[in-house]
C-alpha cells in the first residue's frame, strides 16, 4: 500500500495506444497508471495532457521468459504499485507472475496457465458438464492425427496458446487434416510456436461474445454481443454489436454458461471476455475465455457506450482489492446500441488507399475511427494476419440502426490495392 496521501498506482500492461480510455478513467478514481507499451508502439506515448497521472515504462524484448517478469516485478517495487492488469493476451501470464510476487490481487498463475491453454481449457470446462465440441489435443504428430480422425467433419484446428485467430483454420476433409496440424503448430505469436495443437468439432451456429467483471468469486454479466456467422476457413473478426439480438431465454442461457464456465475455471476475479457459439439447438458452447477486457479496449468502449458502465474504471478497481460497483447493482442493461465494425480486408497486396473511411468519421452515430493500417503497408494473403485496417466504433438508439449502418459500411468503405 502507498503512503495515506499517495494516491495508488496502478501497472496496465500492453494497452492500445487507441483504447487509452483506462487514464480518464484513473483520474476519475484519483489513482495513477504506470503504462509498460507494446514494443510496436513505444514510440506513441507521448504524455502530453495526460502526464499528471501517467508514468510510461518501456520494454523492449521477449515477454514469454522470466526477464520480462523481472522487469514487471521491478516496475511494481519503484512505482509502490497496488495494482497491476494485462491488455494483451500474450503479456497475461507475466502479469499474473509479477502480481503474485507482491501479493497483488489477481487471478493466479495456475488459472492463468490454464486459460493460456486451449486444450486443458476444454478439458476443464467438458469435465464440469459445460456443453462442449468433442476435441483432442495435444503434440502435432501421429497420435493426435488419428484421435483427431475420429472427430465428425469439419473440425477446427488451432494452436493450443494462441490468439487473435492466429494459425486457427476449419478443415473440411481428412485429408487436408495432417497438413493443418502443422501449420497450426508452427504458427508464431508473441509466445513462440504452440508445437500443441487443439482439433475440435466446428459449431456452425451464431458467435456471441460476453463482457464480464468478477470479484470475490462473484460474477457480473455486463453485456452479450453478437459476433457474426463466420464459416472459416480462416476466422478473422469482423463485427461485434451489443445488445446481441438475441430473446431472453435465449440470453439467459448464455449467461448461466458463463457464469458456470468461470466457475469451473476457478476465475475468481477481474475482467473476462467470452467467445461462444450457439449449437442447432441453441445451446451455448463455450470456444473460450480470456482473462482481460476483450479486443484490447474495444469491449470496453462498447460496454460504456451501450450501459454506461464504465469497464476500466471497475478493472482499476479490481486490480487494487477494491470492490467493483457493478457489485453495487442486481443487474445491469442496455441503454442503447454500441457496435464495432472491422474493415474487411477482401484481398491481399499493398495498401494504397482505405476509401470511404474520412466520410464515416464525420458520421455523427460514430464513436471512434481507429485505422490501425496505412498506405504503403502491405495485407499478406491468408492464412497470415497482418493486423486489421481499421475498427469504426459507433453508437445508435437501437440495435436495428446499428445493423443498418454496419451493412452500409460494408458498401461505404473498402480497401483499395496498388
Ligand atoms: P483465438 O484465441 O486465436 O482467438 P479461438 O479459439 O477463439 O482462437 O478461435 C478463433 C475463432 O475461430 C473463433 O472466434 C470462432 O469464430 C472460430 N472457432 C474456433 N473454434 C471453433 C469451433 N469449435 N466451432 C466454430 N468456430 C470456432
Ligand atoms: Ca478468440
Amino acid at each position: 500500500m502507498t503512503g495515506e496521501h499517495q494516491p495508488e498506482v496502478v501497472v496496465v500492461v500492453h494497452p492500445r495506444r487507441r483504447f487509452d480510455g483506462f487514464i480518464s478513467s484513473a483520474r476519475k478514481l484519483g489513482c495513477r497508471v504506470v503504462v509498460i507499451p507494446r514494443e510496436d508502439e513505444s514510440s506513441d506515448w507521448d504524455l502530453g495532457e495526460h502526464s499528471a497521472n501517467v508514468e510510461i515504462a518501456h520494454w523492449s524484448g521477449p515477454i514469454g521468459g522470466t526477464e520480462f517478469v523481472e522487469f514487471l516485478s521491478d516496475v511494481i517495487g519503484r512505482f509502490r504499485a497496488s495494482g497491476i492488469f494485462g491488455m494483451h493476451e500474450a503479456s497475461l501470464p507475466a502479469v499474473s507472475r509479477a502480481a503474485a510476487m507482491h501479493q497483488l490481487p489477481g487471478l493466479p498463475v495456475r488459472v492463468i496457465s490454464r486459460l493460456r491453454d486451449k486444450g486443458a481449457m476444454r478439458s476443464a470446462l467438458a469435465r464440469s458438464g459445460l456443453p462442449s465440441p468433442r476435441y483432442c489435443s495435444g503434440p502435432a504428430g501421429e497420435a493426435l492425427l488419428a484421435e483427431a480422425k475420429s472427430l465428425d467433419l469439419p473440425v477446427v484446428v488451432k494452436p493450443s496458446n494462441g490468439f487473435s485467430s492466429t494459425g486457427v483454420e476449419l478443415v473440411i476433409n481428412h485429408d487436408e487434416l495432417a497438413h493443418a496440424i502443422v501449420r497450426s503448430a508452427a504458427a508464431m505469436t508473441d509466445l513462440g510456436p504452440s508445437t500443441e495443437v487443439v482439433v475440435e468439432e466446428f459449431i456452425a451456429g451464431p458467435e456471441f461474445a460476453v463482457e464480464a467483471m468478477t470479484f470475490a468469486g462473484a460474477s457480473r454479466i455486463l453485456s452479450i454481443g453478437y459476433k457474426g456467422q463466420p464459416q472459416g476457413p480462416f476466422f478473422e473478426e469482423s463485427i461485434y454489436q451489443i445488445p446481441s439480438g438475441l430473446d431472453l431465454k435465449s440470453e439467459n442461457d448464455i449467461r448461466r454458461v458463463v457464469l458456470e464456465a468461470h466457475r469451473a475455471l476457478d476465475i475468481d476475479s477481474g475482467p473476462t471476455h467470452t467467445e461462444l457459439r450457439l449449437d442447432a439447438d441453441g445451446t451455448p458452447h463455450i470456444l473460450e475465455i480470456g482473462a482481460r477486457i476483450g479486443g484490447s479496449g474495444v469491449s470496453a468502449a462498447l460496454v460504456s457506450a451501450a450501459t454506461g458502465i464504465d469497464f476500466f474504471a471497475e478493472v482499476l478497481a479490481a486490480a487494487t482489492g477494491r470492490r467493483p460497483s457493478v457489485f453495487d447493482h442486481e443487474t445491469t442493461s442496455v441503454v442503447q446500441a454500441a457496435g464495432n465494425y472491422i474493415v474487411p480486408c477482401r484481398g491481399s497486396g499493398v495498401i494504397q488507399e482505405i476509401r470511404g473511411l474520412d466520410l464515416v468519421s464525420q458520421r455523427s452515430a460514430v464513436l471512434d475511427v481507429v485505422q490501425m493500417m496505412w498506405p504503403g503497408e502491405v495485407i499478406l494473403p491468408y492464412p497470415a494476419f497482418s493486423g486489421y485496417p481499421a475498427f469504426v466504433l459507433s453508437a445508435h438508439a437501437d440495435l436495428g440502426e446499428l445493423r443498418d449502418f454496419h451493412q452500409q459500411l460494408d458498401a461505404d468503405i473498402s480497401v483499395v490495392y496498388a
